[in-house]
């Protein structure tokens, strides 16, 4: 018992000049809490036998647990799993146009609801409403918080208690949370399935629409494909065939991009304006996956179905900030300029990234990672890799792309690459790698050129030497 009197007191080491820098930075009450408990952890410790720790010990000890209390749960990483649009690591990283919008918008009151020019009230979707006019060649447009919710919104706005024919070939599952059938009830619709999975034919439809029917729908099938013996009803006449009952034909496009992507050399991806032209009522697709712009779910469409869908009071549930308003609309206004919008769009850049351009950067960062390895049973090597679009986006499409391979040198198998792994995501900005094909492979297609020499100090200063 006499010996924990000789535990230094809280105060005592609150203001020992090692936590005081942590007062300043974290506050004085979460670095208190932690002194305690470690206060706390040492008697426990000592009453079971253990030895006094030194006030050294302590603080050292005190030092980690408030960094790792302390620091931000949304944390910076680096992707480099070789996922462009990854939806776990925050899909679309945003255009430097839009981040300094967000930040003037944040930082300042803004015109969000406001008529400038009248003085009176304003209709948030006038921010882009016209730009997503002109883009994708819709007479109206609605923003809400991601496309999910587009969809949901649209199916409560026009079809509930009443059925909606899809195509068996397209109830689609989207990452567990978004499946075709679940929105579907939950809006309050049924779903009628028409035609076989692999084949779907116009008579089909046609003799699934009775006085019930609500709409059309077409699911763009985005993460999966189906070959071989198939068969789609083509947009038009699908919308043709909806018209002439007077029902109006929808097309949930997941991604949309609103270029053809096979200019840049990439797989071509239905484009909003395709489906608009074909005679589509009404397009939803997602802000933050191919457009490369923030979470967001935009509806375009004619003005009757659009102003219908802005009536329903779940519209305001669903809105977006201003936060995302002002992002959504600088991305939107480099699509005006397509010439070079492969450049200035972050998404569109790391996609369209030749390979040879990320092998270069794998050779420069070959030696940073191979010395911080240096002591252990591995093998670093520049490696040829593919890297895919993600988010469900032209799923079975790879593109070239390059990394850094790291492989066991001995017999002794894969321990050491999840060890190695594991000390990566531990770093301070983390390194999110991939194991496949017994290798740790780190993909640099979604590492930006100006964060190459951060890389390779983080790389350097990590301490892989317990792996
Ligand atoms: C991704 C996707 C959704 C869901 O969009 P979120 O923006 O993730 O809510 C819906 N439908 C399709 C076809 C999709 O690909």
């Amino acid at each position: 018992m006499n010996s924990l009197s000789k535990l230094p007191s809280v105060d005592r080491l609150l203001s020992h000049p090692v936590a005081l820098p942590l007062v300043d930075e974290y506050g004085r009450s979460l670095v208190t809490r932690h002194v305690r408990e470690q206060l706390a952890n040492a008697r426990l410790a000592v009453k079971e036998g253990a030895a006094l720790p030194g006030e050294a010990t302590l603080l050292n000890d005190i030092v980690t647990a408030v960094h790792q209390a302390g620091r931000a749960r949304l944390r910076t990483v680096f992707n480099l799993t070789g996922t462009v649009l990854h939806t776990n690591l925050g899909r679309a990283v945003l255009p430097q146009e839009a981040v300094d919008a967000m930040v003037a918008a944040a930082l300042n009151p803004c015109a969000l609801e406001y008529d400038v020019e009248s003085g009176g009230r304003g209709d948030r979707d006038d921010i882009v409403g016209e730009l997503l006019c002109e883009l994708t060649g819709a007479e109206a447009a609605t923003v809400v918080n991601n496309n999910a919710a587009a969809v949901f919104l649209l199916l409560n706005t026009l079809a509930q208690k009443k059925r909606v024919l899809v195509s068996r070939g397209e109830l689609v599952e989207i990452g567990g949370a978004f499946r075709v059938p679940d929105i579907m009830q939950r809006a309050g619709a049924r779903l009628v399935e028409v035609g076989t999975t692999n084949r779907t034919h116009l008579k089909d439809f046609a003799q699934a629409i009775d006085a019930r029917s609500a709409m059309l729908m077409k699911v763009h099938t985005s993460n999966y494909a189906i070959h071989g013996f198939i068969h789609a009803v083509p947009e038009a006449d699908l919308a043709a065939l909806a018209h002439a009952h007077r029902l109006p034909f929808v097309v949930d496009l997941g991604s949309g991009t609103l270029i053809d992507l096979a200019a840049l050399g990439l797989p071509h991806e239905p484009t909003p304006q395709e489906a608009i032209a074909a005679g589509a009522d009404l397009v939803t697709f997602s802000g933050d996956k191919l457009l490369g712009g923030p979470q967001a779910g935009l509806l375009v469409g004619t003005k009757e179905l659009i102003a219908k869908i802005k009536k329903n009071p779940l519209k305001r549930a669903l809105r977006v900030g201003k936060i995302t308003m002002a992002a959504l609309e600088a991305v939107l206004r480099l699509y005006r300029d397509p010439d070079r919008l492969a450049q200035r769009l972050t998404t569109l850049r790391h996609l369209s990234r030749p390979e040879a351009e990320i092998r270069a950067a794998a050779e420069r960062l070959l030696p940073a990672l191979q010395s911080a390895l240096a002591r252990l049973p591995v093998v670093v090597e520049v490696v040829a890799l593919k890297s895919q679009i993600g988010s469900g986006s032209l799923p079975v499409d790879r593109l070239p792309s390059a990394g850094l391979a790291v492989r066991p040198s001995g017999k002794r198998g894969a321990g050491v690459l999840h060890r190695i792994e594991k000390a990566l995501r531990q770093l301070p900005q983390p390194v999110i790698g991939r194991i496949a094909d017994d290798a740790l492979l780190l993909d640099l297609r979604c590492l930006e050129p100006r964060d190459e020499s951060s890389l390779g100090k983080a790389l350097h200063a990590g301490a892989f030497q317990q792996c």
